[in-house]
């Protein structure tokens, strides 16, 4: 499992000195239950801390400074359990830089009919502050989640939780750094785009690299080395030889693992944790990287073939938004390649030609080495598999010249009928939603790659958020898509991202 840096997030009772120590105890108090309660949930997967009463606006502009400064902090949650004048936020949200959410929550559940006076409304008005809270963030155009319901609700607790994940996102972002191993695959429009533009937007470093930098890290792997890892291919997957001789088998595996080694060194030596490579330029390589670069993808590294950077940022970022989540059941590059059309089971066959990440694997995974039927080089040896069932989402970011867009389709996977024996490579079979004819109208008229960042553990409005703090584009594809009003959403983009 991926596993990132300890986050955590910082938990401010908003409030103010009107209503007399005993009340504000009492408001501490009741956060303090709260914060306890979320530690101990299973849905909210980082850490949360509790800050003072906020009391005053140089109080709310010096914790929202000390988030910004706090490189384990993710995010701020606050909490208007009493009325929190807002005007005392607007300094602090001038200089906030770590996202924020506001848990519209409620100490109590239900109202105490036989004891209720105007003390206890004083200090329990929650809808009444939450308003008031809100409107500074609408006022100031501030970007931030709202989260409703009873702090013991899994349902709100599952939102906090996925919130968090998104903030995560959003620090990490930042940190995401790609190498491109040769150039984009000529003449492809919808992989390329303006990397200057992701490193402003996203945070992302986008630096090329001859392919021949790369190769000395895969030459010098030491035969013991080799030897280590190909043994440890062959206890954890099947082999299937399609009659080679054993061997010569093993010889096509071996080029694999050297390079798993080589790209593994040079990735963490120069600091990047995603990278793409083009199979028409692997200079001094014998093989196209396959279960190299399988086995790295399930590692936590990015990556997308053709030259293509924008995927493996998604699918790095996808990937440190799930880490640590012990039920994912994985993040990662698809490519749309052939339609099922046979109707009641329709749907879209993934795969690509061989970097297909065993993450998704359900059952067994086995090693073929068989040819590429493009390329000029060895049979690259690549793993087999066919991928889990259940929801996921697809997304793709895609450079619209003026502004980036975010793709996010919501699909159903599921299992093709029939085994495919022919075919080397592992694979994934879905139906978008609605259906794959709107589906499909859909995401062409939007403008989505072939390639595409995946996820059974993200949802739409995961992604959506994401792309808000970030600034960009979004359009989802799902259950309630019709043309019309999509068409419309897309018009309206045109408009808005300027
Ligand atoms: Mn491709």
């Amino acid at each position: 499992m991926l596993e990132i840096k300890k986050y955590k997030f910082y938990f401010c009772p908003c409030t103010q000195d009107l209503y007399g120590d005993e009340c504000l105890q009492h408001v501490h108090e009741h956060a303090e239950e709260v914060v306890n309660y979320l530690n101990a949930s299973k849905e909210i997967p980082f850490e949360v801390e509790l800050k003072p009463n906020l009391l005053t606006a140089s109080m709310i502009q010096q914790v929202f400074n000390e988030a910004n400064n706090d490189p384990d902090c993710a995010g701020i949650i606050t909490w208007a359990h009493t009325f929190s004048p807002s005007k005392n936020y607007i300094l602090g949200l001038q200089d906030l830089r770590k996202p924020l959410c506001q848990f519209a929550t409620q100490y109590n559940e239900e109202i105490p009919y036989d004891t209720i006076d105007m003390d206890f409304m004083n200090e329990n008005q929650a809808a009444h502050g939450e308003r008031e809270l809100g409107h500074i963030f609408a006022r100031m155009r501030w970007n931030h989640k709202v989260v409703f319901g009873y702090w013991k609700d899994p349902v709100a607790l599952t939102e906090l939780g996925q919130w968090q994940r998104v903030a995560v996102g959003i620090n990490e972002s930042r940190n995401i750094r790609i190498a491109r191993f040769a150039d984009t695959m000529r003449n492809v429009a919808v992989t390329d785009g303006d990397k200057i533009e992701a490193q402003v937007k996203l945070g992302w470093t986008v630096d090329a690299w001859p392919i021949n930098d790369l190769t000395p890290y895969v030459e010098s792997v030491t035969a013991a080395e080799i030897k280590e890892l190909t043994d440890e291919y062959y206890e954890t997957y099947g082999l299937v030889l399609d009659g080679r001789d054993p061997e010569e088998f093993r010889r096509h595996v071996e080029v694999q693992a050297a390079q798993e080694i080589g790209i593994e060194r040079f990735l963490v030596e120069h600091n990047y944790n995603a990278f793409s490579d083009h199979f028409g330029d692997l200079g001094a390589l014998k093989q196209l990287p396959s279960l190299s670069i399988q086995r790295l993808m399930q590692k936590g590294f990015g990556f997308g073939p053709e030259g293509d950077w924008k995927t493996p940022g998604m699918v790095r970022l996808m990937k440190v938004m799930t880490a640590n989540d012990p039920n994912a059941k994985g993040s990662a590059l698809m490519e749309d390649y052939t339609y099922n059309l046979v109707p009641g089971k329709d749907g879209i066959l993934e795969s690509h030609m061989s970097e297909v990440d065993p993450s998704m694997a359900d059952g067994e995974i086995k090693i073929r080495a068989t040819p590429l039927s493009m390329g000029d080089r060895e049979d690259p040896a690549r793993l087999i598999f066919t991928a889990k069932t259940g929801p996921a989402i697809a997304t793709s970011l895609i450079d619209l010249g003026n502004r980036f867009r975010l793709i996010i389709q919501d699909v159903d996977c599921k299992k093709v009928e029939k085994p495919m024996p022919m075919l080397p490579t592992g694979t994934m079979f879905w139906t978008p939603r609605p259906n794959l004819k709107v589906g499909t109208e859909a995401w062409i008229y939007a403008g989505g790659a072939h390639h595409t960042a995946v996820s059974y553990d993200l949802t739409a409005d995961q992604m959506i958020d994401w792309a808000d703090a970030m600034g960009i584009e979004s359009v989802v594809i799902d259950a309630n898509t019709n043309l019309r009003d999509f068409k419309r959403d897309l018009k309206l983009g045109e408009v808005f991202y300027k």
